[in-house]
């Protein structure tokens, strides 16, 4: 039944062809091409008989326009829908041009703009340069809000129109960046003068803080960072390598700027006879007994030892630390105090000696306390932690005060080798 009906329908078709066209059987070519190549839908072409009514009908992409038919160099229509009767085989070519946008520019500030001499036409490279006016600094092109360009050339491809605002702001509304570390910083305004700093580490790197130099304050923790700039800031971005964790609890903890031992605290304290603290410190139990042992020692050597401060907890040092950044700048407090989580304090095995005219100062080296401890403070275990002129390597400043204890053996290790406590610490990390 199928194949009878499909017969019927070819004999039909054949019919119909030759009722309408009596006497004309030659077939013709209609070949349709567009210009430039590849912008249009170009319907109607094929093969027809002579006399055929044909029509033919482009529709462009987006962003261009018709312009006119031609077949060789005769224009031969210029609407897109073409309809000729067929004598011969034919060749048609539909033309466009790039569509033509608007392309406008506001200065936000004080400023003007360079055009190109073209047009702005679709696909066709354009570019609008920035000009700032004297006190004015071009700061970047904005469009519906956001951020296209940083820069004053902008450059792009039209593809529809576009309104664009320059922002320019006075020349002292600026962020005067330093990079410190492993990482760079993204720096965007909004035409009020709000700056959003973004500050972006490298792999193995985590963001440390924003340090305003002026003020010496660390204003903030957070990788992004916004405010209203309305003069020069000068502003530091820190980057730090991730802290590496460090086990509190043991005597040779490696503890400095590049360790944590985050919230540890010690669970065997205990307080220290007058005699030998005034104040009555804290520390662990071995530490307290080798500290008798040397304060007796030092006592029949005709020096008393004093301790003034001791153990101190992660929120004491967090509290002693935000204080110490607020009085000098936290740059300079970072040469003589810890950050919580960093300080050998914490451990409640470190003690600074004092009591003297010249404590917390160079001067208590001259000490009687101070010369006896360094000379014989590793016999019982202690070391001195920040030698002089090893900054670079402690990261704080001489401090001829402060001694932790890690037990008699380590100790003479550690004075025959020479080298800062943190060097033989983290020497000996490595080889467990
Ligand atoms: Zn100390």
């Amino acid at each position: 039944m199928i194949f009878l009906w499909k017969n019927w329908l070819l004999l039909f078709g054949v019919m119909s062809v030759v009722m309408i066209l009596p006497g004309c059987n030659a077939n013709v070519d209609v070949n349709l091409n567009s210009a430039p190549a590849q912008v249009a839908e170009l319907i109607g072409g094929g093969e027809f008989l002579i006399g055929d009514e044909v029509t033919v009908s482009a529709l462009p992409q987006p962003g261009w326009e018709f312009v006119n038919w031609t077949s060789g160099k005769k224009v031969v229509a210029e609407t897109s829908e073409y309809t000729f009767v067929i004598g011969k085989k034919t060749t048609l070519t539909a033309n466009f041009q790039a569509q033509e946008y608007a392309v406008s520019a506001l200065a936000q500030g004080q400023g003007s703009f360079l055009y190109p001499e073209n047009s702005p036409r679709h696909g066709v490279a354009y570019a609008i340069t920035a000009r700032p006016e004297r006190g004015y600094r071009f700061v970047c092109w904005l469009e519906d809000g956001e951020v296209v360009s940083n820069v004053a050339e902008y450059a792009f491809i039209p593809a529809g129109d576009r309104e664009l605002t320059a922002m320019f702001l006075p020349e002292e509304y600026r962020v005067e960046l330093t990079v410190d570390g492993g990482g760079q910083v993204v720096e965007s305004w909004t035409p009020d003068a709000l700056v959003t700093l973004a500050a972006i580490p490298q792999a193995g790197y985590e963001f440390f803080g924003w340090v305003d130099l002026v003020s010496q304050q660390e204003v903030s923790g957070k990788e992004e960072y916004s405010f209203v700039c309305q003069e020069t800031r000068n502003m530091l971005a820190r980057f730090r390598k991730e802290l590496v964790p460090a086990d509190g609890s043991s005597l040779s903890a490696v503890v400095g700027k590049a360790t944590s031992i985050g919230k540890y605290a010690p669970q065997d304290l205990v307080t220290l006879p007058r005699n030998l603290s005034a104040k009555q410190r804290r520390v662990r139990t071995h530490v307290a007994d080798a500290l008798e042992l040397m304060a007796q020692a030092a006592l029949a050597d005709g020096v008393k030892l004093n301790v003034d401060s001791a153990y101190r907890s992660y929120n004491t040092q967090y509290d002693l630390f935000h204080r110490y950044a607020k009085r000098d700048g936290v740059l300079t407090a970072e040469t003589y105090s810890a950050r919580p989580g960093q300080s050998e304090h914490q451990l409640g095995t470190a003690v600074d000696f004092g009591g003297t005219n010249s404590d917390y100062d160079d001067a208590f080296a001259e000490t009687n306390q101070g010369k006896w401890l360094l000379a014989n403070a590793y016999k019982y275990g202690f070391c001195l932690s920040y030698p002089k002129g090893a900054q670079d390597i402690t990261g704080y400043k001489y401090e001829p005060w402060h001694y932790r204890f890690i037990g008699v053996d380590l100790a003479l290790e550690w004075k025959e080798s020479g080298l800062t406590l943190i060097e033989i610490l983290h020497q000996k990390d490595q080889a467990d």
